[in-house]
């Protein structure tokens, strides 16, 4: 996969420059430490042009993500967003992924920085497991515990968890982990949160040891709108293995339906699942070919 050539540009610091100019300091707690702080958001290309799915919430969780970790956020979250809109346009781009990454500068100790920067980068990219139903698989390495890290926040340094858990899952022939919270629950898969259909109710596992995923809130608004009841509740892999369907949800991934946990298929066909309706809906929504403003 490529990410950018020779013509494309990032978002580096209040200009636009090309990607290939960017360069790279060696010497950043980022690099050595993963003392960064990023999001991801999807822009797609609507009857209404170019529109960036809750643009403001991502941007309002990387401050949040950054202030977590004591990273200094200087910048105007509209001011990012309507830059975002921008990069898409020099880069002639409809829909695409984009991620913002803010990173500290020079500094090999490890303290609180006292600068950082921001870059934005956008690039053209499909649903990230792609749109056949996964076969996934409880993975040995767990989420990390909330009493030891800010696992609310998008933190770079973390996602070598996610990175460990899903190259094993591959390693092993399956295409997504689950992940288990220290306390043995059920918590989500490497980059995604997770929802489980049992008599045509969803549960997912509650906030506090999973990601707060934007995708996982939309998901219940959805389901608000539709009269689908969702119980935010501690989830044990039986209950895991006894549902009647699953699904995952992310920005990168949208919403993705689960067809095996560890070799055993589920029971319902998926597009007789309630997941196969949020899947529709969330479609529906992203490219505004509905009101969103009647679901929240
Ligand atoms: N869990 C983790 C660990 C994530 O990094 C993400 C975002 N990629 C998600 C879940 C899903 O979050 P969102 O719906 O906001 O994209």
């Amino acid at each position: 996969m490529q990410y950018y050539n020779q013509d494309t540009y990032i978002y580096l610091e209040g200009e636009f420059i090309k990607a290939t100019e960017a360069g790279i300091d060696l010497f950043g707690q980022s690099l050595h430490y993963g003392y960064g702080a990023f999001e991801g958001l999807r822009a797609y290309s609507t009857l209404h042009g170019t529109r960036i799915f809750k643009a403001e919430e991502h941007f309002d969780r990387l401050k949040r993500s950054c202030e977590s970790i004591n990273l200094p956020y200087t910048w105007d979250n509209h001011t990012l967003v309507e830059k975002s809109y921008h990069l898409l346009e020099v880069n002639n781009l409809l829909g695409a992924y984009i991620r913002p990454l803010v990173f500290s500068g020079s500094n090999m100790h490890l303290a609180a920085a006292k600068e950082s920067k921001i870059m934005i980068a956008a690039w053209e990219w499909g649903p990230y497991l792609g749109q056949n139903l996964l076969r996934v698989f409880t993975s040995k390495i767990r989420r990390p515990s909330p009493k030891s890290f800010c696992i609310d926040a998008k933190i770079s340094g973390q996602y070598i968890n996610s990175i460990l858990a899903s190259s094993e899952a591959v390693k092993n022939g399956f295409d997504e982990a689950i992940l288990l919270d220290e306390n043995g629950f059920v918590a989500q898969a490497s980059s995604e949160n997770l929802f489980i259909e049992k008599d045509f109710k969803l549960y997912t596992p509650p906030l506090g040891n999973v990601f707060p995923g934007i995708t996982r809130q939309t998901v219940i608004e959805i389901c608000k709108e539709l009269n689908i009841e969702v119980i935010e509740k501690n989830l044990t892999i039986d209950d895991l293995k006894n549902a009647d369907s699953a699904f995952l949800s992310g920005t990168a991934a949208e919403i993705i339906g689960i067809k095996e946990i560890d070799e055993i298929s589920y029971p319902e066909q998926w597009e007789h699942t309630i997941g196969a309706t949020i899947q529709r809906k969330y479609k529906k929504l992203v490219l505004e070919e509905e009101n969103y403003e009647v679901i929240i």
